[in-house]
């Protein structure tokens, strides 16, 4: 459209300017056909002149005043110039009377030429001259009077020959209509006052041009003193070429009238012509233009296809690379950097993920990333592990879904907490596949760059064993590890139990001390291994001896204590001791075979607000008396030291 409105337009423009260059042509024309005919009547005119002056001239001196003698010698000159030359040829004498006429004319008693200009003037100057155009006051016809002065010998005027050309039939100025312009323009002379003195339509002449309604400017300009060519609007409205020239001989003014549609009659039809092929042009040039539009679209167009197909349809990119070697070429090589730049972008990105995505899937903990509403938004394959859902089911999740309401209710006040900002740790206890499971869980916040937090990551330990294992230390640390009974420090615990077991209940307890008699001995003699093993069957017979809720523990080296609770009475407690003593006399089976061994055993019972160092050292006390009164005995705690049996 663009290319058609712009040749059409460039098209119409460029017609324009030929137009007015045209319209230059056709007046400047016409001007030179009226400045031709301008000089043809001028040359027209001046032959006349010279001819009046030659006639006046010729006449001899003695005719020149003898007017019936001169007659015959005008009437030859006359016939020999032709008849239709002048109207009429007439002789004034110096007063202005008519002396002479060659046509019969009834001439009134009183006339006289003086006033006239074609007398006065060539009397005054005594030169030959043309009149203005004039009404005969004879004849009453149009003419124009050609007149010279008769001069004597000395020059003095001695009469004026006048010579009339009729302006109205003579055809003088009318010859000139053969050079009108066109087939409808025409010429017409008017004076410099503008009194039309020629002109087609014989009806306005001998008027004033100003007399029929309307005017035109040219004609003004030209009454002005303009010489030229202008084209305006006529009287009758439709417009026309003017052009004007004076005369040089008499001034009159010479106009030529060509109306504007016949001048530019063939302009009009080039232009109509023109038109159409400017139409036909620019509808040529707009489908061309058109046509390589799409011719020049068509590769970036299928270029746009290629992405279109490598976006949607996940097409090679290499598509892209058509090795065209313009700039839509360059575009799809861009184009292919780009992509093949993000392709290898994405394929890293991808490599991280499915490397990080290994790592989590294989690490035995939860790894998890929880939004406000408690939904899952990321979970590893260890949840299908410990919960039997899979990471793609667990997304969009929530908590109480995979854990139900009453695990989610423990969890949700540490969410919450993490969820403020605060990395959180807490343990929870959750049945796994039925089996009840300790799980430590860690929240770290995900904190977005204005300090709010989008959701939690959450990374969950089983941390069971680990607690077992803590359990099993814990034992260990409190278990003999030798005889399997309990070692100083459970006993200092269980010592401590029982005692407030015994103020809550006032039933007293009493605390066997025991030592293995020249145990030094028996080690010496077989050797520490069964020594060892005398130690662990001793512990045996201890714990067999006793009833389950006492608490035997062995302290160190062959020492031993054994808590009796509930004690009634000293005698309860000494039977007792003595059943230990005698549970220790049977010989020891050993891997060198049977030893003999035996203890020596003290006994203290507890008193109120006594701590376990003093009933320790009661016990001890009674120990060392066992020991003191031979060993292979037990002896009995009394305030006195050394007292026992
Ligand atoms: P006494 O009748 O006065 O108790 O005499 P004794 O020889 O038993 O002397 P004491 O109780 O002072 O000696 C204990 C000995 O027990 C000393 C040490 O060599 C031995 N012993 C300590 N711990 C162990 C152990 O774990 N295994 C073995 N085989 N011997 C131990
Ligand atoms: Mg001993």
């Amino acid at each position: 459209m663009l290319v058609f409105v712009a040749t059409l337009l460039v098209t119409l423009s460029t017609l324009g300017v030929a137009e007015r260059g045209m319209k230059g042509v056709i007046g400047d024309q016409e001007y030179t056909l009226l400045s031709g005919a301008a000089s043809f009547l001028d040359d027209r005119i001046a032959a006349r002149v010279t001819q009046v002056e030659a006639l006046a001239s010729s006449i001899p001196p003695q005719l020149r005043t003898d007017w019936s003698a001169l007659r015959p010698l005008l009437a030859e000159q006359v016939r020999l110039w032709g008849a239709d030359q002048f109207l009429n040829i007439v002789v004034f004498d110096n007063d202005g009377d008519m002396r002479l006429s060659l046509r019969a004319l009834r001439v009134p008693p009183d006339f006289s030429a003086r006033g006239t200009d074609y007398f006065d003037r060539v009397v005054e100057t005594r030169r030959s001259m043309i009149s203005a155009p004039r009404r005969s006051r004879l004849t009453g016809e149009h003419i124009v009077v050609f007149s010279a002065p008769l001069l004597d010998a000395s020059g003095r005027v001695l009469g004026v020959l006048a010579a009339s050309v009729d302006l109205q039939h003579s055809g003088f100025l009318r010859q000139i209509g053969t050079l009108k312009p066109g087939r409808t323009g025409y010429l017409f002379v008017m004076t410099q006052q503008g009194v039309i003195i020629d002109h087609p339509d014989e009806s306005r002449l001998f008027q004033h041009i100003g007399m029929t309604p309307g005017g035109n400017r040219g004609t003004e300009m030209a009454l002005g003193g303009f010489e030229g060519w202008v084209e305006t609007p006529s009287k009758d409205g439709t417009d026309a070429i003017y052009a004007y020239k004076r005369l040089r001989t008499t001034g009159w003014i010479l106009a030529a009238r060509y109306p504007t549609d016949e001048a530019f009659a063939p302009m009009h039809a080039m232009r109509q012509n023109a038109f159409f092929s400017a139409v036909g042009l620019a509808l040529a040039a707009g489908l061309l233009a058109w046509v390589l539009v799409f011719q020049l679209l068509s590769p970036l167009q299928a270029l746009r296809d290629n992405v279109a197909a490598i976006r949607d349809d996940g097409a090679d990119i290499e598509v892209l690379r058509d090795g065209r070697r313009d700039e839509i070429g360059e575009l799809g090589r861009a184009f292919h950097a780009l992509m093949a730049e993000r392709e290898r972008a994405e394929s890293a990105r991808a490599a991280s993920e499915k490397r990080l995505r290994l790592i989590t899937d294989n690490l035995p903990v939860l790894i998890s990333y929880i939004d406000r509403d408690y939904r899952f938004h990321f979970g590893n394959a260890t949840f299908e592990k410990w919960f039997g859902v899979a990471p793609p089911q667990l997304i969009g999740m929530d908590l109480a879904g995979l854990l139900g309401e009453e695990a989610a209710g423990d969890v949700a006040p540490h969410l919450e907490q993490s969820f403020a900002g605060k990395s959180v740790t807490h343990e929870i206890g959750i049945p796994l596949r039925g089996e009840p499971r300790i799980l430590q869980a860690t929240y770290i916040p995900d904190l977005r760059p204005d300090g709010g937090v989008a959701g939690v990551y959450a990374l969950v330990h089983d941390t069971t064993h680990v607690k077992e294992v803590e359990e099993q230390l814990l034992q260990l640390a409190r278990v003999d590890t030798l005889t399997g009974i309990a070692n100083r420090r459970m006993f200092g615990e269980a010592l401590q139990h029982a005692l407030d077991r015994m103020r809550r209940s006032g039933k007293p307890l009493a605390l066997a001390y025991l030592d293995i008699d020249y145990f030094k001995k028996i080690n010496d003699t077989w050797g520490h291994g069964v020594g060892d093993e005398v130690l662990k069957e001793f512990a045996r017979r201890l714990t067999l001896g006793v009833r389950a809720t006492d608490t035997p523990a062995r302290l160190s080296g062959d020492e031993f204590v054994v808590i009796l609770e509930e004690i009634g009475s000293r005698e309860e407690a000494e039977r007792i001791a003595a059943k230990i003593v005698a549970a220790m006399r049977v010989p020891f089976h050993t891997s060198a075979g049977p030893v003999q061994a035996s203890t020596s055993v003290g006994i203290a019972l507890s008193q109120p607000g006594q701590t376990q160092e003093q009933l320790l050292a009661a016990a001890d006390s009674a120990l060392y008396a066992a020991k003191g009164k031979g060993r292979d005995g037990y002896a009995f705690f009394e305030e006195r030291a050394g007292q026992g049996r």
